[in-house]
């Protein structure tokens, strides 16, 4: 298991501070048939990601249903431009199992949550940053939203800040083994399994990413620092003005929980007028926006 590096750190920092990454809010991930989870397979954060996603569903009110296909690098890999196992493609193969996940003859669940995380292994042996893994996850919600535009797809990224020393100084807590010891008595008492998994020490938290402030924020800052990581421009022909017509409001501070206000409706805006070009994808950007409903949990 690797370790945030001080780039990454950086990274995370100042899309936190730009509004791009936002602290989710169980109340926003509607998903009343359940969710289809597309997580990385990394057995250290997989049981923060469950748990996280049925805390999400218990807190929301909705059943407790998380349909999880999962391959090494998680969502990214559906993006066609990624470097990972494209030989069988791991996308295509995900792409498939959402397919019939999402479909009524299997699980009719309309609600796709897509994942990437950091620092994640996979992305490493790629030589991935976190960039890649943002550009790459964003094109994969333009393809998993194809599959069916009515379903719901939201994109998150999971990060492992590694050992809390906060947390640390809580294991061998008295208090806290005298709750734990009194759970488990409990539980025998009742005669009910009542899991009490080890207490974790590290810091993990799970950023949403919307796909609209995430493609304003590549014209106003992204293109500057991280063109040079690209063959190609991810959205060569969207200027700062343009694509801030896209938010209704300016960029909320992460210190602003709720600041992912709905968009405004694509089709009102000029960028419909003057379609343009997506690097993923032969349709215009603003074609894109529309497929993927202009809001990122749509
Ligand atoms: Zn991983």
């Amino acid at each position: 298991m690797g370790s945030l590096s001080n780039e990454d750190l950086r990274v995370i920092k100042f899309l936190r501070e730009q509004g791009v990454l936002e602290n989710d809010d169980a109340g926003k991930l509607e998903s009343p048939d359940g969710v289809i989870v597309i997580p990385c397979s990394d057995g250290d954060q997989m049981p923060d990601v469950f748990t996280h996603q049925c805390q999400l569903a218990y807190d929301g009110g909705w059943p407790v249903r998380p349909h999880m296909p999962s391959l090494h690098g998680g969502a990214m890999l559906i993006a066609e431009e990624c470097p990972l196992y494209r030989d069988p493609h791991g996308g295509e193969l995900l792409l498939q199992h959402i397919r019939e996940a999402e479909g009524p003859d299997l699980k009719g669940i309309g609600t796709v949550v897509l994942y990437v995380h950091a620092p994640c292994g996979a992305a490493g042996l790629a030589n991935l940053t976190i960039i890649h893994q943002i550009v790459y996850l964003m094109r994969a919600k333009e393809r998993v939203k194809a599959i069916d535009t009515t379903n719901k797809v939201c994109c998150f990224i999971h990060v492992d800040y590694g050992v809390d020393e906060g947390l640390l100084a809580q294991v061998d807590d008295p208090v806290r083994l005298g709750s734990e010891k009194r759970i488990r008595q409990l539980a025998k008492e009742l005669g009910v399994r009542i899991e009490v998994p080890p207490f974790d020490t590290h810091r993990r938290r799970t950023y949403f990413i919307s796909y609209a402030k995430w493609v304003a924020f590549w014209a106003s800052h992204g293109r500057k620092f991280w063109r040079h990581l690209f063959n190609e421009d991810p959205y060569p022909d969207v200027s700062s003005p343009r694509a801030q017509m896209v938010l209704r409001n300016p960029m909320p501070s992460v210190a602003s929980p709720g600041g992912d206000q709905p968009l405004a409706p694509v089709v009102k805006t000029p960028l419909d007028m003057n379609p343009l070009t997506s690097f993923f994808s032969n349709k215009g950007l603003s074609d894109t926006l529309l497929a993927i409903g202009g809001e990122d949990e749509d």
